[in-house]
Order: structure tokens, then C-alpha cells, then sequence
């Protein structure tokens, strides 16, 4: 049975650590849920199922970054998805997977189709996942969250259009929102991933938030500093502190563009 509520000190904990959980929880969460044994041919068993190195230290980082994920309120429940490249393959979160609670068997591992080869059934929202990967090669992982702030613009059907923290104007400019597609459809997946050709985040109509990074950390960091943003916005265009946005001069310095 899933952990879907956390306790009382999980409460604590999401609301005021940033800490990951420590490599040796990790270790210990691998060990005890896959039980590992490497043979001559530098292949893991674990309960049947057969993984190289390579993929059982991908899904140690894909347990990592999503249990930071459900930690700093980025998605709740069993909302959300993560996936990476491992290769030739993908692994992603099993459907109905809670992130804060993933161990190696909530992953699935899927071909470059889509097609699943080993794992629980993927995340309903594959189609998204594989479609960001088909719009850049230089995407190595692909985060789907619910982070609230960026949820009010979703709800909002606006975009992101602040220039006031100078790493999100490096790194997202205009963060677009793509109007609502109802969530697993093939529509979702080409409408949504079609900004990705020109932006690391999309806002996803009524939705969440789709962030691409060349690998799993900075698709949290992409993922983190797109709320981080959406909640200062929200918060200074409704207190009555005054705003100051960054002029053209200063963007165009803080993008590079200035050389
Ligand atoms: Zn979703």
C-alpha cells in the first residue's frame, strides 16, 4: 500500500529542508527493497529482473530527485512524474507512484518507442515524457509537477512573464502556458513539448508544470525555481510593495545577449 499522507514530522519536513535524503537512506532503500546481486557479467538480479550498473544507478538518482521533489511541495499524492534517459532506454515512474515513497520497483523501464520492457505499468503520462525527448536531443530527463503557485497560473491560463529574479530570466525568460489538453492525451504530449523547443519550462493549462534538463538535477532545479518564481510574482503583484522589473539592458546582460 502506498504512503500517500505523510506523518506529522514528513509535514516539517517538506515544509522547511531542502535536504535530499542521504545516500546512505538511498543505499539502504535500494538494498532493502531490490536486494542486488552484480554477476561476472556486471549484471544486477534483483527479484527477477535483470539491470546493469548503469540502469540500477539511474533509478538510485530518479528515487532521489523525486523524493526531493515531494519534499519541497512540487507535487503531492500521486501527482507528478519523472523520467531520464539510461542509454537506449527510459526509465520513468510506475503509474499511480507517489514520488515521495519510489523504490526501483515502482520504475518502469521503457524502449525508445515507449514500449515497456521491465516494471510496473508507466506513468499515464508517458506520451508527454517521450514527446519532450523527440523535440531536443540535449534533454537527458523530463520533470511533470504540481507545485501550487505555478498551478495558480495554470488555472489562470497565463504565462510567466516576469523579468525580477536574474536566474529565472537566464533561464526561462517567458515561461508560456499551453491552453489544457486533458491529461495522458496525445495532444497534451505535441502541444505541451512544442515549447520545449525554445524553453526549459511550460506551464500546462489547468495543469502543472513540464521542465526538460539535460539531466535529472537540473530538471528539479528548473522545476524549484519555476515555483520559486510564481510564487514571488503572485505574492508582489498582490501586497502593495512596489515591483521593480529588470530594463532591457539588464536582461539583455543577464541572458549574454549584451556581448
Ligand atoms: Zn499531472
Amino acid at each position: 500500500m502506498l504512503q500517500i499522507t505523510p506523518s506529522a514530522n514528513q509535514h516539517i519536513s517538506r515544509a522547511k529542508t531542502f535536504a535530499p535524503q542521504s545516500q546512505q537512506t538511498i543505499n539502504n532503500t535500494i538494498q532493502h527493497n531490490a536486494d542486488p546481486q552484480i554477476n561476472s557479467n556486471n549484471v544486477v538480479n534483483f527479484r527477477g529482473l535483470f539491470h546493469t550498473n548503469q540502469t540500477l544507478k539511474a533509478k538510485k538518482e530518479l528515487i532521489q530527485v523525486a523524493k526531493m521533489m515531494f519534499d519541497r511541495n512540487l507535487t503531492a499524492g500521486t501527482g507528478g512524474n519523472i523520467s531520464c534517459k539510461c542509454g537506449d532506454k527510459i526509465l520513468i515512474s510506475g503509474t499511480k507512484t507517489c514520488l515521495g515513497t519510489l523504490t526501483p520497483k515502482d520504475i518502469s523501464v521503457v524502449d525508445k518507442t515507449g514500449k515497456l520492457i521491465s516494471g510496473p505499468q508507466p506513468s499515464s503520462e508517458l506520451p508527454v515524457h517521450m514527446a519532450a525527448y523527440a523535440q531536443r536531443d540535449d534533454i537527458g530527463a523530463v520533470i511533470h509537477s504540481h507545485s501550487p503557485y505555478i498551478r495558480v497560473y495554470a488555472v489562470a491560463n497565463q504565462p510567466l512573464a516576469e523579468d525580477i529574479l536574474p536566474e529565472c530570466t537566464k533561464n526561462f525568460g517567458t515561461i508560456p502556458c499551453e491552453p489544457y489538453h486533458f491529461p495522458g492525451s496525445d495532444e497534451l504530449a505535441s502541444e505541451t513539448t512544442k515549447h520545449l523547443k525554445n524553453n526549459n519550462v511550460v506551464i500546462m493549462g489547468n495543469h502543472g508544470l513540464l521542465a526538460a534538463g539535460k539531466d535529472l538535477m537540473q530538471a528539479f532545479k528548473f522545476t524549484d525555481a519555476a515555483e520559486q518564481l510564481a510564487q514571488v510574482s503572485y505574492l508582489v503583484n498582490h501586497s502593495n510593495l512596489p515591483k521593480n522589473s529588470f530594463t532591457p539592458e539588464q536582461v539583455a546582460k543577464i541572458r549574454g545577449q549584451n556581448k
